[in-house]
């Protein structure tokens, strides 16, 4: 059997891995692997430049590639783990860096600081751990199976009936029984307005950089004679902060007290800030967890939910959702808050955390125990703060103290901070939310306030950056690098400058413009000939089985295709037997696809590999 997996990200290694395990031991498998980039994919790149200074916002104690759906779920903090991105780092990273010369010496220097459970890994160090899984368990493949990696991209794809040709950008070609396609974020066609956007820049001498992979961006021009304006205040905002001042010579100190001071070089641009909503999401804590150590939800429960679902005829309400999803947020709140208290016994804590294991008690214990515990908090007022703020001097006021009181939440740590842990549990019950998601379990009109207000809280409180990260960001607004604009930020230009405005009726100019985000999740948009030509050839399209209530589609922009096996289906709602394609392009469809693996959860990469390495071998 010749099978093609075209992407070498973390999926379609997670599907090698898979196959390797699975295939039966008279079977001749031959298996080729094609990207563009080095095995590992585009994000991981660890031959970009600044991947060596870019983090992952996963712990790295918390990441691997060993496909371990079938091991024992384990959520003791102590799970015997040889394979994490931090377990490799310590032990078997340098004998690799050793003996491949051709990956940047900066790697060696940080595997020696990735000691312990709080770091997190450059992004480049993951590109590097990928190429030590794959030549691992390549070494480890039994002779039946013959694997080889081609660094060009697939740009065709035909059915042959049976199988595939595939046409690479080189010009090659290759057959396949079976091909499995997982592409990442693919890169959007610009539309009109950017078009616009990028003609007015080249003919007025500006920059202009439209939403892609930040590691890709360039900002060798910019300097200290620019004003930038920066729209998207996510992850990648962050990833260009420093590109935009540490990379052009500025150097963070540390202070006495811990917190960061920023010393310009004079060759950093201005800087000009803002967003949608306005501010950055929560930073994650300071990390208490261990690989596979989970939040054990009280309320939050999928038995729980289930039972709501039958009692509505296989349905769970929004709002009952959200109602107990914040209960259980505020439950963490409350524990996290009365571990901190200081001056009282052991036994009175104790007594103290059983008494509000019942919510019906939570107004109740202050008096109770003479204590001033924070009992009513808003959850959407946390993702969501600044919806009273009327002028812009105001708003910066704010700006500056949120980042302060996250900075020191954040220190309290991921398990322990009452706000912190709190929305890091989030994180630990996404499953839950993906099998009620991903399972229909919720009515067709709630699909929508999932994929836009919830996925708007839960990105605010628990996609944050590395505390790190935003210690920076305050650093430099203190230092005067940075201007803070208010929320809805816009961008346009006049005859000679790009022009942003924001709630506040504020202008500011600029000579350059960042788009600080990734292109969006779009199969109709984007721009690899690839899936130009499967939508040409009607081999995929949108996902039509979930209507908004004006009739059109809510999925239209995701690739349609079988929920369990994953398996496409096309433009005459036929299945195309022997063609997977999975993750980024299915988000929608799916719930939150852009993770890494985490060892020992049943983590939705090595569950999904699962599914379609049965599809492939035993259909
Ligand atoms: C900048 C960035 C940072 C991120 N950081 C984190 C993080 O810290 N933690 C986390 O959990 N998640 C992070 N993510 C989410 C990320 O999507 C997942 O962690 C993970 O990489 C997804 O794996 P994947 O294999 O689905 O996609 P990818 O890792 O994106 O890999 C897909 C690969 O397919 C290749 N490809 C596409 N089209 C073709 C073609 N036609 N022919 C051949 N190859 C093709 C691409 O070049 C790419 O290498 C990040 C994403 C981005 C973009």
């Amino acid at each position: 059997m010749q099978i093609a997996l075209i992407g070498a990200g973390p999926r379609n290694l997670a599907i090698l891995d898979r196959l390797i395990q699975k295939n039966p031991a008279n079977h001749a498998l031959t298996i080729n692997i094609f990207d563009p980039y080095p095995i590992g994919g585009r994000v991981w790149n660890p031959y970009f430049k600044n991947n060596q200074t870019y983090l992952m916002n996963t712990y790295a104690n918390q990441v691997t590639l060993f496909n371990d759906i079938d091991d024992a779920y384990d959520n003791s903090e102590t799970a015997h783990l040889t394979s994490t991105l931090l377990s490799w780092a310590q032990t078997s990273a340098l004998g690799f860096l050793n003996d491949h010369p051709e990956f940047p010496v900066a790697y060696r220097e940080e595997i020696i600081a990735l000691i312990s459970m709080e770091t997190y890994s450059s992004r480049g160090l993951m590109g590097v751990y990928a190429a030590w899984f794959f030549e691992t368990i390549s070494a480890a493949t039994p002779s039946n199976i013959s694997i080889r990696f081609r660094q060009t991209a697939v740009d065709d794809l035909i059915v042959a009936n049976p199988g595939f040709n595939l046409i690479t950008n080189d010009g090659e070609k290759f057959f396949a029984d079976e091909v499995v396609y997982s592409p990442g974020h693919l890169d959007a066609v610009l539309s009109p307005a950017k078009k616009d956007l990028a003609n007015f820049a080249a003919d007025q001498g500006l920059h202009y950089y439209p939403a892609s992979h930040p590691a890709e961006n360039d900002f060798t021009a910019l300097n200290e004679n620019d004003t930038v304006l920066v729209q998207g205040l996510g992850l990648s905002f962050f990833d260009d902060l420093l590109s935009l001042t540490a990379a052009k010579g500025g150097v963070f100190l540390t202070k006495d007290d811990g917190s960061l001071q920023y010393q310009p070089s004079g060759h950093e641009p201005h800087l000009v800030i803002g967003s949608g909503s306005g501010l950055p999401p929560r930073s994650h804590g300071f990390n208490q967890k261990g690989p596979s150590q989970l939040y054990e939800p009280r309320f939050f429960t999928l038995k729980h939910l289930e039972k709501i679902a039958n009692e509505n005829k296989g349905h769970v309400p929004y709002q009952t959702f959200r109602r107990i999803l914040d209960q259980e947020l505020t439950y963490k709140y409350l524990i996290n808050q009365i571990r901190l208290l200081a001056d009282i016994d052991d036994q009175t804590r104790e007594e103290i955390l059983d008494f509000v294991k019942e919510p019906t008690n939570w107004p109740l214990v202050n008096t109770q125990y003479k204590l001033s515990l924070n009992t009513n908090i808003s959850w959407e007022n946390e993702a969501n703060p600044t919806r009273d703020l009327t002028t812009i001097s105001a708003y910066r006021t704010f700006f500056v103290k949120h980042l302060e009181e996250d900075i020191a939440s954040a220190e309290l740590g991921n398990n322990f901070s009452p706000l912190s842990g709190a929305y890091d549990i989030l994180r630990d019950m996404r499953g839950t939310v993906r099998y009620l998601y991903n399972h229909r379990l919720f009515d067709e009109d709630d699909y929508q306030t999932l994929l836009t207000e919830f996925k708007y809280f839960d990105t605010q409180l628990s996609v944050g950056p590395p505390l790190i990260r935003t210690q920076q960001l305050l650093a430099l607004i203190e230092a005067g690098q940075i201007t803070i604009a208010g929320p809805n930020f816009s961008v346009s230009h006049d005859t000679t400058n790009f022009v942003a405005t924001d709630r506040f009726g504020q202008k500011y100019l600029g000579s350059a413009f960042i788009e600080a985000r990734l292109g969006r999740i779009n199969f109709q948009s984007a721009n690899s000939p690839l899936i130009k030509s499967l939508r040409q050839q009607g081999l995929i399209t949108g996902d039509n089985r979930i209507t908004n209530t004006d009739g059109t589609s809510l999925l239209s922009n995701t690739i349609k295709v079988d929920s369990v096996t994953n398996t496409v289906i096309d433009h005459n709602d036929n299945y195309v037997t022997g063609f997977f394609i999975a993750g980024i392009p299915l988000e929608g469809q799916q719930w939150f696809t852009t993770v890494i693996p985490r060892p020992h959860v049943k983590t939705i990469i090595f569950a999904e590999s699962a599914k379609i390495v049965d599809a492939i071998l035993y259909k």
